[in-house]
């Protein structure tokens, strides 16, 4: 459920060290196995995604395109269709041409294979139309891709006391799982601010684009925002709170 591959890798490699009833330690056997599910994630999969319709958004932190931390990409949470690859990139080297500094850093995308297959938690982000977008923040006045999560989800732009406060309002309705990613951080910071200019030139560019057919996000950044599009729409009680990342999918 975390990787999709991950149980059918496991169960190949253990039933192998079985049906052989070799005398291996456990420590070894566990080591195959990650040895073999990396192998087979980086070299295996991607052709079979791409001849299935999905394609990995780039690793390497040179690009425009970045993951926000490796465990996305280890985990095989980052494909899509590559018309939404395509958009991305085109997003991106714009945002990197206009400023160096900053890139398009991305959290969870799509698993590999198979349509309605959901990348948990995510229920919708189950057929390579759907990605979530980090924010931008800044620290010192100076921006760039800064993490206040190192998982990407969890750290909040919170409202202020004039804002509309949607996590109240959800958890006052009975959802009390509205914020339950702030315990899924691994490790916050607290000195950024949010990067209002930066995020809605990201947002801008998204909406502006005729593929695209809605982005996600919590009430009081859209008003922040500016944007009047509507495009820009609220996820729901049901999901996660949004003002810690952007979900972005296309049609
Ligand atoms: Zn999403």
């Amino acid at each position: 459920m975390l990787t999709q591959i991950g149980g059918i890798i496991w169960a190949i490699s253990f039933g192998a060290f079985k049906i052989y009833k070799s005398s291996i330690s456990r420590y070894v056997k566990i080591l195959s196995f990650l040895v073999a599910y990396l192998l087979v994630s980086f070299f295996v999969v991607p052709p079979i995604a791409k001849y299935c319709g999905r394609v990995p958004l780039p690793i390497m932190k040179s690009g425009s395109l970045i993951p926000h931390n490796y465990i996305t990409p280890i985990l095989n949470r980052r494909y899509v269709r590559p018309k939404l690859k395509s958009e991305l990139l085109s997003i991106s080297n714009s945002i990197n041409d206009h400023n160096k500094r900053l890139k398009v850093s991305y959290l969870d995308a799509n698993f590999p294979f198979i349509d309605g297959f959901p990348l948990l938690p995510h229920l919708s982000h189950n057929d390579g139309l759907k990605i979530d977008l980090a924010f931008y923040y800044t620290k010192n006045n100076t921006e760039g891709n800064l993490k206040p999560s190192n998982i990407g989800y969890g750290k909040f732009v919170e409202p202020s006391q004039k804002e509309l406060n949607q996590t109240q309002l959800c958890k006052s309705k009975g959802y009390w799982h509205y914020d339950y990613t702030k315990f899924i951080t691994l490790g916050s910071r607290n000195d950024l601010e949010f990067d209002l200019e930066n995020t809605k030139n990201l947002v801008r560019q998204i909406v502006n684009r005729s593929s695209t057919q809605k982005i996600l996000i919590e009430p009081h950044i859209e008003n922040r925002l500016k944007l009047n599009n509507n495009k820009i729409r609220f996820q729901g009680c049901h999901a996660v709170r949004h003002d810690d990342h952007i979900h972005y999918q296309i049609e």
